[in-house]
């Protein structure tokens, strides 16, 4: 079985996206970084595109048709580095909270370094929710605090989000516990190392072993990272969670929202309904049809 594991409060943007509450917003392909385990696909890397829950959008106005009509009730905000691009950033949230009220739940993720005066500013006046730094290690942050101090100050609630690395459990800790001591952040999610098309090289070069898609011992190498860990809620999310939760629980709400008096949606997500007009499970029914929403379109599969 493929549990998460948790020690203390899950972060309010974990909550809705283990229920399929939440949109996924890709804002930009663009990032100045280049991480060893960036998990990003190589066709959305490097360009300045947006897709919501992976469908391709043209605008801050269609990114905010597409959430409302997902049903969800708040969004992730992802990239790339969003704030790559902080007027979009601003004029998303701004739009999301207007169009879907204050309560929409919005979160972000970005690097540490991505943090300057300007970036600052946008992200507190845009009045979102949660920010979510990856950093491997207190290098990367140290710097940094004022900034994060500033988000706090303005109600923000703040995270560290890594990839369980094995063998930089130690200095990952650090910088967590150093932040937490200076109560400058609420929560860790921890994340299982996944491979994928993009990291998949870089991982294997830099020794580590892979199989069926993910870094052997990088759970275990979560676990041993959240032992390290004190004074602050932590949360091991784990990859097939987000198949099933993220994304599984995401189509199954979306269908259900979208589905018409006489359709029936399945568990996965599709919906059956019949050429007759009538619900599947009638008597009457004849010839029942599936069909499934894929890249914000939905084909039939017979
Ligand atoms: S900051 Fe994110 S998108 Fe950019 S290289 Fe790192 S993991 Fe990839």
């Amino acid at each position: 079985m493929y549990y998460n594991i948790k020690r203390g409060e899950i972060a309010r943007g974990c909550q809705y996206c283990l229920l399929g509450a939440k949109a996924v917003i890709f804002i930009t392909g663009l990032c100045r970084y280049r991480c060893f385990y960036c998990p990003v696909n190589r066709e959305k890397f490097g360009r300045d595109a947006i897709y919501v829950n992976d469908v391709p959008v043209k605008s801050v106005d269609e990114i905010v048709e597409i959430v409302a009509e997902s049903g969800a009730s708040g969004a992730a905000i992802t990239g790339g580095d969003p704030l790559a691009v902080p007027d979009r950033v601003f004029l998303t949230v701004r739009a999301l909270k207007r169009e879907l009220g204050e309560d929409f739940h919005i979160h972000l993720y970005t690097k540490p370094s991505s943090l300057n005066r300007e970036t600052v500013d946008v992200l507190i006046s845009s009045g979102i929710d949660e920010v979510r730094l990856h950093l491997l290690g207190w290098s990367e942050v140290s710097v940094k605090r004022p900034a994060i101090f500033a988000l706090k100050q303005a109600g923000i609630s703040l995270g560290v989000e890594v990839p369980a690395v094995p063998g930089l459990e130690k200095t990952i800790a650090e910088a967590v516990n150093r932040l937490a001591a200076e109560k400058l952040i609420d929560f860790v999610n921890i994340n299982e190392l996944d491979v994928s098309d993009s990291n998949f090289q870089s991982l294997e070069r830099l020794g580590f072993k892979i199989r069926e898609n993910s870094v052997v011992g990088s759970f275990e190498s979560a676990k041993r990272l959240m032992e390290l860990i004190s004074s602050v809620s932590v949360h091991i999310c784990r990859s097939k969670s987000k198949d099933l939760f993220q994304i599984g629980a995401r189509v199954f709400r979306e269908a259900m929202i979208n589905a018409g008096e006489n359709e029936y949606v399945v568990d996965d997500g599709s919906i059956l309904y019949t050429e007759e007009g009538v619900h599947p499970n009638s008597p009457t029914s004849r010839s029942i049809r599936v069909k499934i929403k894929l890249g914000g379109r939905y084909l039939e599969v017979s």
